[in-house]
């Protein structure tokens, strides 16, 4: 018999929080990762070194907030849950403490559309949230205001996180966030950036789906990323 979807998920998680560590977009057991299943969540245990995960170690917790398995779920559950269960285009959610986001979450600081990229945080900024402690609820709350019409936000004085239709899309934009954060945080030593008008950023988020798809996968209606050049019949 073949491995179950479900356990791929749970080395998939494990996969990708290890990911998180050696690009350096986090550091040691901070963060946590989860994926969407039908009942509840998957997600990482807490406070246990990644680098010493088996699949057993993932913890199920169920949308009544209850949870199976040997080891007690991340602290963060509740914002895990809370955001899969408010947000039906997500079905992955990595939190970590990132450098330059957590940088400009301690200064608790938007990042604002200095660069055409913010478009793939789903808008014109990335907002950070407002503090509450680890593991709260009021955490959670503060999360979902600030991520509202976005797939990513600072964490106010904590870190930041980022969500995806699945965990490789979820991973891919905490690398980029990551970016921006840096990138905006360098233009802050020299001065204040040029920010982009809604307008730019209008014409960037029209086009930003199409970003990264052949001609054959983009959908009827949808507009290209840019204008290709003509394609020689061969
Ligand atoms: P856990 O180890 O409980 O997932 O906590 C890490 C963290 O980043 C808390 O915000
Ligand atoms: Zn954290």
């Amino acid at each position: 018999m073949g491995e179950s979807i479900e356990r791929k998920l749970r080395k998939e998680i494990i996969q990708t929080a290890l990911r998180m560590n050696e690009t350096g977009i986090n550091h040691g057991s901070s963060g946590n990762v989860s994926v969407r299943q039908d009942d509840g969540i998957l997600i990482t245990p807490s406070g246990l070194a990644y680098d010493t995960l088996v699949p057993e170690d993932i913890v199920k917790v169920f949308w009544d907030g209850s949870y199976e398995g040997r080891r007690l779920p991340s602290s963060e559950w509740r914002f895990h849950l809370d955001i899969m269960r408010e947000r039906d285009d997500v079905n992955a959610v990595i939190h970590t403490h990132a450098t330059a986001c957590t940088t400009l979450a301690c200064l608790r600081m938007d990042i604002p559309a200095f660069h055409y990229m913010i478009a793939v945080a789903g808008g014109n900024s990335i907002r950070c949230s407002d503090y509450a402690r680890f593991g709260t609820q009021e955490l959670s709350d503060h999360i979902l205001k600030a991520l509202e019409n976005r797939a990513a936000c600072l964490m106010g004085n904590h870190g930041m996180l980022a969500t995806g239709k699945d965990l490789a899309r979820a991973f891919g934009l905490a690398i980029e966030v990551e970016n921006l954060a840096e990138v905006y945080w360098r233009t802050l030593q020299v001065q204040r950036p040029v920010i982009l008008t809604d307008g730019q950023i209008d014409e960037v988020l029209e086009r930003i789906g199409a970003y990264g798809k052949q001609p054959e996968e983009i959908a009827d209606g949808q507009m290209p990323a840019f204008e290709a050049p003509l394609k020689r019949a061969s």
